[in-house]
């Protein structure tokens, strides 16, 4: 059976060209890279060279800027912990969105649950941040604002460069989620003017478990992991070598290819969109109709059940989700769906079309052909739903 995969923000294939990089850090060039010995030196150089890679495609001045982690997670938790330690005697409140990452947002609860005060920003119907709402929250007592750049959910990109700006303007430390955004969206960090940037390379056809945290020179944060010298003292672990360079490798390529790869993606969720919207009764469309990843189409079926459709789908060989791949599984209506006041009549069958730059044209038509009577089929079943 033809597979087509839809599913591009809870992971991506490895990019071929990423594991052949990848191959000899598993194999030959074994070293520890703090080790002295021609070994250690070889994967050292690996690291600093996969550093480059990374920040140039963040827009980083300077490559030391990037802290190597083990994942998004870590990354948010590294950035928002971190700060929240350091800067303790100035202030206790944070700032945040009601859509953010559960990575974000149960680093905020656990925060609150050990003595900090979080304001959870609310947002519009498009899942846009409020802006006036996070000026208004400010306190002297805040020393971080945190923000996602582009939801996992359902794509909207925030406007990062006015909060950024604001923040700074405030004196206020600034940290963007981009996990989602890198590789889709051109990211200039130093123009930007974050201070902190979480990254993983899995969502951009990077191996899983390897991520990065951009801190801008002059930040300082209280680390995570205490125990040796590693990334400057920063992360305390004997490095993922293979990972990293895998990160590397795949940054290196989203900075080529990136401008057309995305547009041809764009073309595909467009054909997608449009199709299901105009062929399907009772579908909408979440999120932004612009300012919005080109990749992701998250819609809502109504009357339906959105594991009922993921379950049909599969059935055909296609993969799709119905949001955050955390909360699948636990029937709970979405977070992110919930803070942009949608009805839950249509949160409940709200499907996430994620696609990538392996989907071709006859994908597209395949899951046009094969919804249309799935969606029929199922409302014919649903007690909710009447001609
Ligand atoms: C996937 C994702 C994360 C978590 O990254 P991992 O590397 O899987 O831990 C964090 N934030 C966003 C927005 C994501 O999409």
């Amino acid at each position: 059976m033809k597979k087509i995969y839809l599913d591009h923000n809870a992971t991506t294939p490895l990019d071929p060209r990423v594991l052949e990089a990848m191959l000899p850090y598993y194999k030959d060039i074994f070293g520890n890279a703090s080790s002295v010995h021609e070994f250690g030196r070889q994967a050292r150089k690996a690291i600093d060279e996969a550093r480059v890679k990374v920040a140039r495609l963040l827009g980083a001045k300077d490559p030391d800027e990037i802290v190597f982690t083990s994942s998004g997670t870590e990354s948010d938790n590294f950035a928002i912990k971190g700060a929240a330690h350091s800067l303790k005697s100035k202030g206790a409140h944070i700032i945040t969105s009601s859509i953010e990452h559960h990575a974000v947002l149960n680093t905020c609860k656990f925060l609150e649950k050990v003595g900090f005060q979080v304001t959870y920003a609310p947002v519009d119907k498009y899942g846009v941040v409020d802006i006036e709402a996070i000026k208004k929250a400010v306190t002297e007592k805040t020393i971080l604002i945190t923000i996602m750049f582009a939801n996992n959910e359902v794509g909207t990109i925030e406007p990062i460069s006015e909060i950024a700006a604001f923040a700074r303007q405030k004196g206020i430390l600034f940290h963007t989620d981009a996990v989602q955004a890198l590789g889709k969206v051109p990211i200039d960090a130093a123009r930007l003017g974050a201070d902190l940037i979480s990254v993983s390379a899995h969502k951009l056809y990077g191996p899983k478990g390897t991520g990065a945290l951009y801190i801008r020179k002059g930040v300082k944060l209280t680390p995570l992991l205490h125990g040796g010298h590693h990334e400057k003292n920063r992360r305390a672990s004997t490095e993922n070598v293979a990972g990293i360079v895998g990160f590397g490798k795949a940054a290196e390529l989203a900075v080529a290819n990136m401008k057309q790869e995305t547009r041809d993606i764009e073309e595909l969720r467009r054909t997608l969109e449009k199709g299901i919207t105009t062929g399907i009764k009772c579908a909408f469309l979440n999120g932004h109709s612009t300012n919005r990843l080109c990749n992701t189409a998250n819609i809502s079926f109504e009357y339906l059940e959105g594991e009922g459709i993921i379950l049909s789908l599969d059935m055909e060989g296609i993969a799709v989700s119905t949001g955050s791949a955390c909360t699948s599984g636990s029937l709970e209506p979405s977070h992110v769906l919930t803070a942009m006041g949608i009805d839950p009549v249509k949160t409940q069958g709200s499907i996430r079309f994620s696609l990538g730059k392996d989907n071709t044209r006859e994908d597209i038509d395949y899951v046009l052909k094969v919804l249309p009577p799935i969606i029929e089929r199922l409302r014919k079943m649903s007690p909710l739903y009447h001609e």
